[in-house]
């Protein structure tokens, strides 16, 4: 073969093999790319196999343009792996993002099952046109029972087991105490509904030592027990249902006189009784009464003048009959198993 021969085959394998490697752009490429131009079977290997053919003359330089070619795509190689491996990270990266798959949907939290009945319950007051109030949970006994027309030496002061606090505080036992402070800042017609959270030293199914009150109070002229029983009975078949059957039996409450315990029919068995309402067909739901005079008096509005109202009743009570729980401290676990369930 002759010299000028040689050297344009090595001409045209060079300039080919850069041609074709301006498109290799990944591994995979490149590899073949290489095995291609500089591997054991390629055309440029095969060269060298003809400078044994060669004259001796012409041997040295044909030996020294193959070399520089050799050395020419070696440096090419080189420079096109380093370039491919720098960039295969984000490339796979890449890759990854596929736009056509779905998002990922949040975990949404639920409402807790006490926070969902006590929320009901405030919707059909406020659509009554009660106003909520709220009072704090540490409070003075002035404010949980003097004022409330129960005194020191009341025997009602036996029916709550309260926690007292130092410095003459405890912590409120019934939401009652936000009507004392609400009345003594308003003047009637007073409209309100406080809840909150309160306690007791009580503890088993069906106590715990924190729960959750909901309490009702109207105060205006000419307010009678008869709006009492209208207001009660309209609340509570729009929380069950138009057709839920009330009754009032009678009761007593330190700050209200008379006092009426509120029962509905058994959710449950309609009537016919079941382990629920213990056979009796009624379930105890509320507790109410015309405001006592003298709580009235202890905040400044005349009895003579003005009458009212107020109602209370246990959120937790409320959500074990909607739910059917038989524990109240299933509420205050938190085990997800249970809250997901609502
Ligand atoms: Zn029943």
């Amino acid at each position: 073969m002759e010299l000028a021969e040689l050297k344009a085959k090595i001409a045209e394998i060079v300039q080919s093999a850069l041609q074709e490697s301006d498109s290799v752009s990944d591994l995979d490429l490149f590899n073949r790319w290489k095995a291609r131009y500089l591997g054991r079977k390629s055309a440029f290997r095969d060269l060298f196999a003809l400078l044994g053919q060669m004259s001796a003359t012409d041997k040295p330089e044909a030996g020294h343009a193959l070399n520089e070619a050799r050395i020419q795509l070696e440096n090419r190689a080189e420079a096109l792996e380093s370039l491919i491996k720098a960039s295969a990270k984000p490339k796979a990266q890449k890759e990854f993002l596929d736009v056509t798959l779905p998002g990922r949907v949040p975990q949404l939290g639920r409402k807790h099952p006490l926070r969902q009945v006590a929320e009901e319950v405030i919707d059909v007051l406020a659509g009554m046109g009660f106003d909520v109030a709220l009072g704090p949970d540490i409070e003075t006994d002035y404010y949980n029972f003097e004022a409330l027309n129960t005194p020191p030496h009341h025997p009602a002061r036996d029916m709550q087991d309260t926690f007292y606090l130092e410095g003459g505080l405890l912590l409120r036992t019934q939401t009652s105490a936000v009507q004392i402070r609400y009345m003594e800042k308003h003047r009637p017609p007073i409209k309100i509904v406080a809840p909150g959270r309160v306690y007791r030293c009580d503890s088993d199914v069906t106590h715990s030592p924190m729960f959750t009150q909901i309490e009702g109070l109207l105060v205006d002229r000419r307010i009678t027990f008869g709006d009492l029983k209208g207001v009660l009975e309209a609340f509570l078949r729009q929380l069950y249902t138009e057709d839920t059957p009330v009754r009032f039996r009678p009761s007593y409450f330190p700050f209200t006189e008379p006092s009426a315990e509120v029962d509905i029919g058994c959710q449950i068995c309609h009537g016919s009784g079941c382990r629920v309402c213990s056979g009796t067909g009624w379930l105890e739901v509320l507790g109410s009464g015309m405001v006592h005079p003298q709580v009235l008096r202890n905040v400044n509005i005349d009895p003579e003048e003005y009458t009212g109202f107020a109602f209370g009743m246990g959120v937790e009570r409320l959500a074990m009959l909607r739910f059917g729980i038989h524990d109240i401290r299933i509420f205050f676990e938190n085990d997800m198993r249970v809250l997901e369930q609502f």
